[in-house]
């Protein structure tokens, strides 16, 4: 069995009396020591998609209407609040883009990474202060047992992460949950954060969900991938097989915009337009205004998932045709 199982599921928006789809029939699963990249732009659903495995939608106006999460055996969307606040930050965890956030500008480091701790474990505040010392050894901070004491503003956009990554794994969490967690890093930084993920992961045996709209960070990192385009999986393989042969317009779109450094332009090739607003009514397919590939048909039929390789699928009536 897998440790996380997400199956069918939906969310929606309320908004002037109604309830508009956000996500849509989505379905995944990880195993442990085994990374998965959920892509896509802005607006496709993927945070969404993480917030309700976590148990973050938090706002009355954003909720599940459908689906399941099961989680190591458990069912979480039957789980009453405080069971369900028992398994956050001790069995899974959760990292965002931005530390700042989530550090409290006021509080030393040490201080903030013991508190984490003792919320969940019956441990003295000396051991748990040791406990952050080691755990900012473990995400390589110099001289932890100084920086231990250092205030958020004192350290780097990179270290501030490596704290998030260290109170993050300061229970020993089964699955981490990392939203973006390199985004507003320079490249130098985002490299060295990756690297960090994969290494605790090799050594703690963490499954990890990684959000991203960079599908090149995800072709570096990840075992398996899903492209996510308003609210559904466009695509979903192994990475492998998916850059083998990438079978959704959507999925080339987004390959083609990730930056070219070494050529004189930056960006190859933007997709055109932008994902359709909750609002704005779509028949069919919901990239057809963004494709070159689309037809009537298109316009007027939404694709249904198929499998367009062995443990390969995909959502489009071409799957695997030519954008040129
Ligand atoms: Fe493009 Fe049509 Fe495939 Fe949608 S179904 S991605 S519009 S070719």
């Amino acid at each position: 069995m897998a440790l996380l199982e997400v199956e069918n599921l939906h969310i929606a928006v309320g908004s002037g009396g109604k309830l508009l789809p956000v996500v849509q029939g989505v379905s995944f699963c990880v195993d442990e020591n085994e990374t998965l990249g959920i892509v896509g732009e802005s607006g496709c659903g993927k945070s969404l998609t993480s917030l309700a495995i976590m148990g973050l939608l938090g706002d009355s106006t954003v909720r599940i209407t459908g689906g399941s999460i099961r989680f190591d055996g458990m069912d979480l969307l039957t789980l009453s609040a405080p069971e369900r606040r028992a398994i956050m930050g001790n069995r899974m965890a959760m990292i965002f883009q931005e530390p700042m956030t989530s550090l409290n500008p006021v509080y030393r480091i040490g201080d903030q990474i013991a508190e984490s701790i003792r919320q969940h474990q019956q441990i003295s505040r000396s051991a748990a202060r040791d406990r952050a010392v080691e755990l900012l050894t473990l995400v390589r901070i110099p001289n932890p047992s100084e920086r231990v004491d250092s205030f958020p503003h004192q350290m780097s956009g990179g270290q501030r992460q490596r704290v998030m990554i260290a109170m993050a794994l300061s229970c020993d969490p089964k699955l981490l949950i990392a939203d973006e967690p390199t985004t507003a890093l320079d490249v130098t930084v985002q490299k060295e954060v990756l690297e960090l993920m994969a290494d605790l992961q090799d050594r703690m045996g963490t499954a990890i969900v990684l959000i991203s709209h960079d599908l090149g960070v995800i072709a570096e990192t990840c075992d398996k991938v899903a492209v996510m385009y308003r609210g559904k999986i466009a695509e979903a393989a192994a990475t492998a097989d998916l850059f083998a042969e990438l079978a959704h317009p959507y999925t080339r779109g987004l390959l083609n915009s990730i930056p070219v450094v070494d050529r004189d332009v930056e960006w190859l090739e933007a997709i055109p337009g932008r994902v359709p607003t909750l609002e704005e009514t779509l028949t069919g397919c919901a990239f057809h205004p963004r494709c070159a590939l689309a037809t009537d048909f298109c316009a007027s039929r939404a694709p249904e998932t198929s499998q367009f390789k062995p443990n390969h699928s995909v959502q489009c009536h071409f799957a695997g045709g030519s954008t040129t």
